[in-house]
């Protein structure tokens, strides 16, 4: 297989090399406060059957892969939420159960492969607190130095696991989109690689090994995927993997992809239904999606629209319901980033024929935030003695 780089803008082609983050041309026209110009998309050439191997289509040969089991995660066939629902061919791809509990060690891994191979060992990038502890992780695992800006709303599981994992953190006194202007500056100025979402390719490419392990467990491609979108990166990731396995005659068509964004930070949902990115400082209870500026935006809309995709809103309060409703029916406990795709799901499915393969994605553990978690319960507050309490 043959790799190189194909601007998302111009459709120029490059050699992939670390030091080439955007598009030269296209990223000369980069306004402020916009999403990035010219966000580059590997191109693959060449044949493998449908048995293939999903080393096969990453762009790093296997020699440099960090030694963390990231992927293969399990897909749930709930049977309580199928019988409640009606929907009985509905999946839920768990991607919490990756090593660091959240999807972006799809990315991390990637990058972190990329970088080993270019004998490069700094990674620095902002993270609104998954794609930070994910790198922090994976670059442990690989004897990696990782640099990371975090936001000063960052739920504390996420910068504890960051910093368990030996990453360098400095706490930005600001929201996330500060953070990562700050990290780009830092790297400019000392090296390295930086992994920060869409700017580096290889997170777009890493995450797209979702789509190609949904066709292996499923054996086929789903109808319809519902993923939570803040930068839109898993979406453009989710569209890769399905856009390959078209390339490569594997599947016929492309799914119908739901992005689903929280009510209060709903970048990208604007920008869909008025063509243009406003910046505009947005709060949800779903940090992982509390974005301002989505760095993908441009990118994401333009695959949404090719694709025939959607974006829809949920309230936090619908997240925060359907959170505690995932848990019960299903036993499996998602962060509200998570749960806003079955939120989303769940807004929808009076709309979708019953028949539909549907996955949900679930993008990081519950553990990773129980502050908002303990919104959707009631934690007994008297205390209790012995038996006769009860
Ligand atoms: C990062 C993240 C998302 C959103 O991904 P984007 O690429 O920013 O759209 C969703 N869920 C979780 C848990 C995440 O960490």
């Amino acid at each position: 297989m043959e790799f190189n780089y194909c601007c998302s803008i111009c459709n120029k082609t490059f050699d992939i090399v670390p030091d080439l983050n955007l598009c030269p041309d296209c990223s000369k026209n980069q306004q402020a406060d916009q999403p990035l110009s010219g966000v580059l998309e590997v191109k693959l050439k060449g044949f493998v059957d449908k048995n293939f191997a999903i080393s096969d289509l990453l762009p790093v040969e296997p020699e440099f892969f960090p030694p963390s089991p990231v992927g293969n995660t399990p897909l749930w066939e709930p049977y309580n939420l199928r019988k409640k629902t009606g929907f009985r061919n509905l999946f839920i791809k768990d991607d919490g159960s990756n090593p660091t509990s959240s999807f972006k060690d799809r990315a991390s891994f990637l990058v972190s492969a990329f970088a080993k191979k270019f004998n490069i060992n700094d990674i620095a990038l902002a993270s609104t607190g998954n794609a930070g502890s994910s790198m922090a992780g994976i670059g442990a695992a690989a004897g990696q130095t990782i640099t990371l800006f975090l936001p000063k709303a960052a739920p504390p599981a996420k910068l504890v696991q960051a910093l368990q994992y030996g990453a360098k953190v400095y706490r930005v006194d600001g929201s996330y989109d500060l953070a990562y202007d700050i990290s780009l500056a830092f790297s400019q100025k000392k090296g390295g690689m930086n992994r920060n979402t869409a700017f580096n390719p290889m997170t777009i490419e890493g995450k797209k090994t979702v789509s190609l392990e949904l066709f292996k467990q499923l054996n086929q491609a789903p109808d319809l995927v519902f993923v939570s979108a803040g930068d839109g990166c898993i979406l453009a990731g989710v569209y890769k993997g399905f856009k390959d396995l078209k390339q490569l005659g594997i599947i016929s068509s492309i799914p119908k992809i739901i992005a689903v964004q929280a009510k209060t930070s709903d970048a990208l949902f604007r920008a869909y239904s008025t063509g243009k990115f406003k910046n505009i400082p947005t709060s949800t209870v779903a940090d992982s999606i509390c974005v301002d500026v989505p760095r993908n935006g441009i990118h994401a809309l333009a695959q949404i629209r090719q694709f025939n995709g959607e974006v829809m809103r949920v309230s936090d309060d619908e997240i925060i319901r359907a959170q505690a409703s995932l848990s019960r029916t299903t036993g499996l406990f998602t962060e509200p980033a998570g749960a806003a795709a079955f939120a989303g799901f769940l807004k929808a499915a009076p709309g979708i024929d019953p028949d539909s393969l549907i996955v949900v994605m679930t993008t990081g553990n519950g553990l990773k935030d129980s502050a908002s978690a303990s919104l959707g319960i009631a934690v007994p507050e008297t205390l209790i003695h012995s038996v006769d309490n009860i």
